[in-house]
């Protein structure tokens, strides 16, 4: 088996920057899974379907084509997202898209090729338990609910995405 150092963890509890740190100083491939989420919310959004349309969002997390480059870009079927995925729209609905089974199973498999045949530091809620529970290092990062909404609403102020600090406590609480 390759490396693989998996962390897991709530919103905002710093598995992002831990991931960054760790895959720079160990020269590891840093995969960020909640960005293949993201996507399928992105997807979900540009052709307008319904979040009670489960089968269609299904259909969407079985065909889709993500591509998470090393530098950190995301793709979406060719067209780069990185910085749209990140958005209000996207941020209010993933969590909903997130809890269909069928959409996890799908991504965890396109998650899991992303990482075949690399050395990777990857991070999410699922990766020590369900993605990687083989994983030789595993970590589990957690801080209050207050402390997490102030870190993500510092990283959206940041990145110049415009949403409350009450807004981003509610997603992060929900
Ligand atoms: O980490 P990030 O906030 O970008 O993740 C977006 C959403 O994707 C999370 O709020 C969660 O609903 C979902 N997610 C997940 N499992 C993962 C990673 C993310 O359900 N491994």
């Amino acid at each position: 088996m390759n490396k693989v150092i998996a962390i897991d963890g709530p919103a905002g509890s710093g598995k992002g920057t831990l991931a960054k740190a760790i895959a720079k100083k160990f020269n590891l491939v840093n995969i960020d899974t909640g960005a293949t989420y993201r996507c399928v919310a992105l997807k979900v959004l540009k052709e307008k379907i319904s979040l009670e349309d489960t089968n269609k969002i299904i259909d969407i997390s079985k065909t889709i084509n993500i591509d998470l480059k090393e530098d950190g870009t995301v793709y979406l079927d060719g067209e780069d997202v990185t910085k749209e995925i990140r958005n209000k729209d996207v941020t209010k609905i993933v969590s909903p898209i997130s809890s269909i089974v069928e959409v996890r199973e799908n991504l965890v498999n396109i998650q899991r090729k992303i990482a075949e045949g690399k050395d990777v530091v990857m991070e999410g809620r699922d990766i020590t338990t369900v993605v990687f529970p083989n994983a030789k290092y595993k970590f589990y990062l957690d801080a209050s609910l207050e402390e997490r909404a102030k870190r993500r609403y510092k990283e959206n102020q940041e990145k110049g995405i415009d949403m409350s600090y009450e807004e981003v406590y509610e997603n992060i609480k929900a």
